[in-house]
Parts: structure tokens; sequence; C-alpha cells
């Protein structure tokens, strides 16, 4: 199985002004084609170190991807590392230099000669015209590996990778597998629950099933492996099909989704707000409410309370923010149970919960939370 290795170029990285989203871009789009990322490294801008670091992946993988250090300034140190790290001149393209000359004159500019340092490339290597950008990115094919250097924008890095590099690196390792996954996320019912429902489809070779649970939340993941992406897709749609007809309600979303994500989208389909009072949790359903905004008016941590105590907070609370709704929480922990007392309003009525949380304390918190949620989630849909 070919591997690959991505590295991240810029000092401004490793300074942390700014973020790596080159490398996860990268990520999943090497998953999709079922080229394997085995690592990822960020260097800063300079020639010798980064040709260390290429000679490095490149002696471990037989693809290695390189972002950044393509533009037109001297600081911009790939094309020369890349040279050191294969040993090879940069040779003067003139085909480059009209292309970058054009592209200038398009936009009713004339290149500062700067420019001219981007029409130099590694002997041997093949030129990717970027029709996004100025800098060409470029390809150099070795004995053992393939090496590709992307500018470092990411909407420039992401149009070449799709439409270049991918196809280009499928070909090269002549790939036949297209790997795609999809996370099914449910809450409220337990990993055994699941199980039951599901222990057919865990037992599939291909799409592969699979749980992960986590306090109050279970995702499954299933994973296909196809010749192409439409087969690919195909057979996890098949499989999530069948999940949503046998788990129905405990599915709240897919991906990326939250349930924090799906309790606010409820509340904003009714044009509900929400108030939460917290007592034992911590500040565990605002921090993960706050900054998702919406029909989130606002929180109170309170500490130890009864439910009465806590029905007169809440009350307080939502006169206060205006809010619809209000969700009450108590998280009290002894002789190592964790006791769970709950209380919603909604416009439609007033209800309690009662729960016992089994599992590590250390859990609990994030646990109580996801129940509360939950169930407010079953309430709104
Ligand atoms: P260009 O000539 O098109 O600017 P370049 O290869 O010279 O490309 P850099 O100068 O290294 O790219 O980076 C340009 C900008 O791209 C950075 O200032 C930063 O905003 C963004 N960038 C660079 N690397 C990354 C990365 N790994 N993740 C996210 N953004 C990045």
């Amino acid at each position: 199985m070919p591997k690959a290795e991505v590295i991240t170029i810029g000092t401004e990285l490793l300074l942390g002004e700014i973020v790596d989203t080159n490398s996860a871009a990268i990520a999943k789009s090497l998953r999709a084609i079922g080229l394997n990322l085995f690592r990822t490294t960020t260097v800063g801008d300079n020639p010798k170190r980064i040709a260390q670091v290429i000679q490095e992946s490149m002696a471990r993988a037989q693809a290695v991807i390189t972002t950044g250090g393509l533009g037109p300034t001297i600081d911009d140190p790939t094309r020369e590392a890349v040279a050191l790290a294969l040993g090879r001149p940069l040779e003067f393209r003139p085909e480059l230099w009209e292309q970058i000359q054009e592209r200038f004159v398009h936009y009713g500019r004339t290149p500062p000669e700067n420019n001219r340092r981007q029409a130099y490339l590694p002997q041997g290597a093949l030129a990717l015209e970027n029709p996004v950008g100025t800098a060409p990115a470029f390809i150099v094919e070795t004995e053992r590996s393939t090496l590709v250097s992307l500018p470092g924008v990411p909407g420039e890095m992401r149009h070449l990778l799709e439409t270049k590099v991918l196809p280009y690196l499928q070909r090269r390792l002549t790939l036949d597998g297209v790997i795609m996954t999809r996370l099914v996320r449910t809450a409220g019912a337990g990993e055994s629950w699941l199980d039951e429902r599901i222990q057919d489809l865990e037992h599939l070779s291909n799409p592969t099933v699979g749980l992960a649970a986590h306090p109050g939340r279970v995702d499954i993941r299933i994973t296909s492996k196809a010749s192409t992406l439409a087969q690919a897709q195909e057979m996890l749609s098949k499989v999530q099909a069948t999940l949503e007809e046998r788990l129905g309600q405990v599915i709240y979303g897919y991906d990326q989704d939250s349930l924090e994500g799906a309790v606010l989208a409820g509340l904003a389909k009714k044009h509900w707000s929400l108030a939460v009072v917290e007592v034992g949790l911590g500040a565990t359903l605002a921090g993960a409410l706050a900054p998702l905004g919406g029909p989130f008016s606002g929180g109170q941590v309170l500490p130890a309370l009864d439910p009465e105590g806590l029905s007169r907070a809440l009350a307080e609370l939502r006169g206060e923010l205006q809010a619809e709704v209000g969700l009450g929480v108590i998280l009290q922990t002894s002789e190592g149970q964790n006791h769970f007392y709950a209380l919603l309003e909604t416009p439609d009525g007033r209800e309690e919960k009662e729960r016992t949380y089994g599992g590590a304390s250390i859990n609990a918190r994030r646990w109580a939370a996801s129940v509360a949620l939950e169930w407010l989630r079953r309430r709104l849909s």
C-alpha cells in the first residue's frame, strides 16, 4: 500500500499566526482516493530545513505533498529547498514566465521582475498551471517517490489538488480504491441497545460499521471502499438507510453535526429561545451552546440547589431573558453514584426527569449534558 506524507511550509504556521488548514484538507482528499496519510510535518521558511524534511519524507513515502513557500519573494523557499533535497538545479522555464506575464496582463498589471523567480523549477519537474493564482505548482518524480509542491493559499491549493494532483496520484500510484466514511450520530441510546439492533451490520466487511461511545452519545461510523466515488457513496447510503430505518429517532445528525446544533435548530424552527440553569455541571451546557449562539439566550451556573430551588431560579432566569424554553439540570454525586435531575419548561408544558449514571464520574457532566439536550431535542421534534 503506498503511503503519503504532507509537509506544510511557513514560519507563520510555526508562530501560530495562521492555522494549518491545508493539512486537514489534504488528509481528507487523500482518504477519498484511498491513499494512506502517515505523517504531516510543519516547517518554517528555511530552505535547508525544508530540504531535510523533504528528504526524510521521501525516504518513507511514495507520495509527498508540500504546501506554501512558492511565492515570488526571496523568502519563498520551496523551489530552492526541493532543488537542494533532490540535488537537481533550478532551471528557467520560459513558457511559465510567459504564463505568469499573461496573468498579470489579464489583470492590467506589469509583473514585477520578482515574479520571474516563480518561473524557475527543479530540473525535470512537471509544471502545474495555476489558473487561480500566480505561483505555478509542480510535481517531481524520483525513482521511488512523487513530490508535489502546491501553493499555500488554501483556495489555490485545493483547486490544484482536486483538479490536477489527485487524478495524477491515482494514475501514478494505480490506486483503485476510494474510501468514504459517514458518521451517524445518536444520543439517548446505549451501546448495548444499539448493538442489539445493528449487530448484523457490525459484522459486514465492506462497508464496515463500528461504534464509538461518548458519554450519553454514540457515533456509528460507516466506511465503504469501492473503485469509484459513486459506488462508495451508494454503499454508504444503503447502510445509512438501514440504520435510519432501525434506529429512527435516536439519530440526531451526521458527520460534523452536533447535538447542541440539533437542539438549537429545533428551537429556531419553533422560534423559541432557551435559558439554562446548571447545578453541579460547571458550565458544561452553556459552554457548548454559547459558541453556537442563535436561540440560546443565556445560562446560569449555581451552587447546590434542590429541585424546588432550581425551579425558582429557572423561572427567574426565563423571565429575565424572556425565553420560551427553560432547561434546569442538577447533577449530584454521592457514594460514587451520579444522580441527575432535570426540569424542562416549554410553552407546551412542564416535565421532570430523573436518572442515575453508573459510568466513570469524570464523564458524568458530559453525560448529564447529553441526556438533557437529547431530552429537549426529542420534545422539539
Ligand atoms: P502564493 O504565491 O499563491 O501566495 P505561497 O506558496 O507563496 O503561495 P505562502 O506565502 O506560503 O504561499 O502562504 C500564503 C498564504 O497562504 C499565507 O499567508 C496563509 O494565509 C496561507 N497559508 C499558507 N499555508 C497555509 C496552511 N498550511 N494552512 C492554511 N493557510 C495557509
